[in-house]
């Protein structure tokens, strides 16, 4: 049967249609598609939460596929090996030292895309997330509003769309995004040291990696922040190509989220 271009097109707009407008209102709109969002994606999935990822870039992955200096290996400690596992990534321990593991970064992000995608998430790529809506008179964050990045790389005069969620989940990265919207656009205090985004310290393996899942929470009514976004919140040190810390905050932000959603 010969292929009509028509039908293609079509295929493509309705089906994205019923994803987009599927994820209108979800329970978990999570920003970025790094490694902390992905994880914290699948395992709100997993447990029954509808979940929805705005990612600025057209890949998934965020920093993991760089490696360490664009050598595209990661370490990650024993600590989060258990999430591996259920990534169902390969890994091998590293003779040299104890408890560190080595993984292939291009099979560590796109297992972290597949597993969320097969659990339910719904990503969305070429997003930026430029607002957060709020709602109630202590403006909760309660969505997001949403830019085609080729508007905001292009500077057009294009208004935005906005999405509903009952949890935000500022997965951002080092720019801490979200939590800087609600710092200065709204003017609220954060729940940090300071009541802002203190931004990140220098270079301490060993303390930042243990800090991120502490630091992991809800920053502000409606706003969770993980991975590097919740170092720079927090002030914590940076811990360099060591990814556990990112996989184990997902995580965690994904527990503290579920228990909220069926509280
Ligand atoms: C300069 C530099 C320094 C680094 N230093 C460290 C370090 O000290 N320690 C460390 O562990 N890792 C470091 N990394 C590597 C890497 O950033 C992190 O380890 C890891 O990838 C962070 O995971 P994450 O999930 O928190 O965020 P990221 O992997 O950074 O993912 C965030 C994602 O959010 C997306 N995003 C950002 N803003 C928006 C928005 N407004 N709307 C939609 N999407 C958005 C980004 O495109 C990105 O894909 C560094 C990377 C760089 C580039």
């Amino acid at each position: 049967m010969p292929l009509d271009e028509l039908v293609i097109t079509r295929a493509i707009m309705e089906s994205y249609m019923d994803k987009f407008l599927g994820s209108l209102d979800s329970d978990v709109a999570i920003v970025g598609a790094g490694p902390a969002g992905l994880v914290c994606a699948y395992y709100l999935a997993r447990g029954g939460a509808r979940v929805a990822v705005y990612e600025r870039k057209l890949s998934i992955g965020g920093g993991i596929w760089g490696g360490g200096a664009m050598f595209n290996q990661v370490v990650v400690q024993e600590e989060a090996r258990g999430i591996l596992d259920d990534m169902e990534v390969s890994y091998r321990p590293y003779e040299r030292g104890e408890g560190y593991y080595v993984v292939d970064a291009v099979e560590l992000s796109c297992a972290l895309g597949l597993k969320a995608v097969r659990a339910g998430v719904k990503i969305f790529n070429l997003f930026t997330v430029v607002d957060v809506k709020v709602s109630g008179e202590e403006e909760r964050v309660s969505g997001l509003v949403l830019s085609w990045t080729p508007v905001e790389l292009g500077g057009l005069h294009v208004d935005p769309v906005t999405i509903g969620a009952r949890y935000v989940v500022d997965g951002t990265g080092h720019d801490a995004e979200v939590a800087k919207v609600v710092q200065e656009k709204l003017g609220k205090e954060l729940n940090t040291p300071t009541g802002k985004v203190v931004g990140e310290r220098s270079m301490w393996a060993d303390f930042g990696e243990k800090s991120v899942p502490q630091c992991t929470g809800e920053v502000y009514p409606g706003l969770f922040v993980i991975g590097m976004a919740a170092t720079a919140c927090y002030g914590t040190h940076r811990m360099g190509p060591v990814f556990g810390g990112m996989l184990l905050s997902g995580e965690k932000a994904a527990r503290m989220i579920l228990d909220r959603l069926k509280g």
